[in-house]
């Protein structure tokens, strides 16, 4: 049964069950946060560089309608094509159709978190074309069969040696360093960029004002996606349009620094169109797909809007206690961790997503870590806040809850304790009812210590004996 974010505490409970898995994920969260805390360390006006990037995510919200209007006018000028779509099944459905009306028989892809989220892969190749992924870490789980456990690592909670094993059996080819590894990917995949029909790809940021799509990688893999096929495909969720080159470079101040402990990318492209005449390479076509999937509807939701200011760099994943202990494939959503809590949250239905909002100690590390200033766990409480207005919270919650309110409210206090005493001789027909095997183990604890029910009062408990 494959994962979601309802089934997130069996999901956990599995994942922590597993002591190389809670190895493997120590250790790459602990070295991914290292080389950012070692980045920003060396970064005297990191603050400013913080408030600047959190002010340009922020304009974008609030001009949102005004910026895509420029930018798909600039776009079309340069001769791209844009197009919106409503949901992942429109946005599929122009990929697909176009795939299919061009005669494409193979796509090779950059990373693209937005493309697992339509679930494009699966689609594409219902139709009958081949998808490889060429980022590193995407090609690894892909030959997996696995989606992504980190937004910026997919590959993350595999070691070295699961990989090298894997490659071993679905390549025949096998090698032992990281680098002997990456060789064999690279062998793989080369023809498959020389022969494919179309690049898929993300986009980082679009720039209104020239009409440019910026992406950010390091591996080279994004230009060749784009530079071989006839095709290029941008997808990008409406939200990562900005105004002009300056907003692009408060960007790009924090992006890479916070994702990888980078002072600057290892490779920025910046697309402004399909090939010119005289020009020998780049896509004859480019289209840019802009998705909403539910996201202008969480732009009009006050508390929970800000995660829309999200640039995707991880830093909340690396720094969040229960992404290291569970790692990604526990949460069950496209997106893990901190931002992917609050982005299922808010772009799913609150009945299917719940779980993931309760599943966060409110250590505050997120918002601490974020270049945005997305305060994650205020988000969570407003989702809690909600889920138990709307009868959705797990129990333990909701009696957490009633106990703090009890606690606040001294005649509500005394109603409860006497309601409590009245059920004390039940408690142990109650406890015999499925799903509270616990409170059935507690009363046996208590009845095996020679304690008295638990809501005696205190003349009860002399009458008895005086027992605790
Ligand atoms: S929420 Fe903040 S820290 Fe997390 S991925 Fe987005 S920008 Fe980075």
């Amino acid at each position: 049964m494959s994962a979601r974010p309802g089934r997130f505490s069996e999901q956990a409970s599995r994942a922590v069950a597993n002591p190389g898995l809670r190895a493997v994920m120590r250790r790459a969260v602990a070295h991914l946060a290292g080389l950012r805390a070692k980045a920003l360390a060396a970064m005297p006006d990191v603050e400013a560089r913080r408030d600047r990037a959190a002010a340009v995510r922020q304009r974008t919200l609030d001009n949102l309608p005004d910026l895509l209007e420029r930018l798909e006018e600039t776009l079309t000028r340069a001769g791209v094509q844009v197009h919106y779509a409503l949901d992942a099944a429109e946005a599929n459905a122009f990929i697909g159709g176009l795939a299919l009306d061009r005669g494409v028989t193979r796509v090779v892809k950059g990373k693209s978190m937005v493309t697992e989220e339509l679930g494009l892969n699966a689609y594409l190749q219902g139709l009958g074309v081949e998808v490889f992924e060429t980022d590193l870490g995407e090609y690894i789980v892909q030959l997996a069969g696995q989606p992504p456990s980190h937004i910026i690592s997919p590959a993350l909670h595999l070691s070295r040696a699961e990989i090298a094993d894997l490659f071993a059996r679905k390549l025949g080819q096998g090698g032992e360093t990281a680098s002997e590894l990456t060789q064999v990917a690279r062998r793989e995949l080369r023809e498959k960029f020389v022969t494919a029909g179309m690049g898929v790809t993300g986009v980082n940021v679009a720039v209104a004002a020239s009409g440019t799509l910026v992406l950010v990688e390091n591996e080279g893999n994004i230009r060749l996606s784009t530079a071989c096929p006839d095709i290029h495909v941008a997808v990008m969720t409406l939200e990562k349009v900005v105004g002009n080159f300056a907003d692009l470079a408060d960007i790009l101040d924090v992006l890479p620094p916070f994702a990888t402990g980078q002072t600057m990318p290892g490779s920025l492209s910046l697309f402004f169109g399909p090939r010119r005449l005289g020009e020998s390479d780049g896509p004859r076509e480019v289209h840019l797909v802009i998705l909403d999937n539910g996201r202008s509807r969480v732009l009009a939701d006050p508390v929970l809007a800000q995660i829309l200011r999200c640039i995707r760099c991880g830093a909340c994943l690396n720094v969040c206690p229960v992404y290291a202990a569970v790692g990604g494939h526990a949460y069950g959503s496209t997106y893990p961790g901190p931002m992917g809590a609050v982005l299922a949250g808010a772009l799913e239905p609150l009945d299917s997503s719940v779980p993931l909002a309760f599943a966060c100690t409110m250590c505050g590390a997120c918002a601490q870590a974020c270049p945005v200033r997305i305060d994650h766990p205020a988000v969570l409480l407003e989702l809690r806040r909600r889920a138990t207005a709307a009868g959705l919270a797990p129990l333990p919650e909701v009696l957490a809850w009633a106990y703090a309110f009890a606690l606040r409210h001294p005649a509500a206090y005394r109603a409860a304790v006497g309601l409590l005493r009245g059920l004390d001789p039940e408690l142990t027909r109650v406890a015999a009812m499925p799903g509270l095997e616990g409170l059935a183990a507690y009363l046996g604890q208590r009845e095996g210590l020679g304690l008295k029910p638990p809501f005696a009062s205190e003349d009860e408990k002399k009458e008895n004996g005086g027992g605790k």
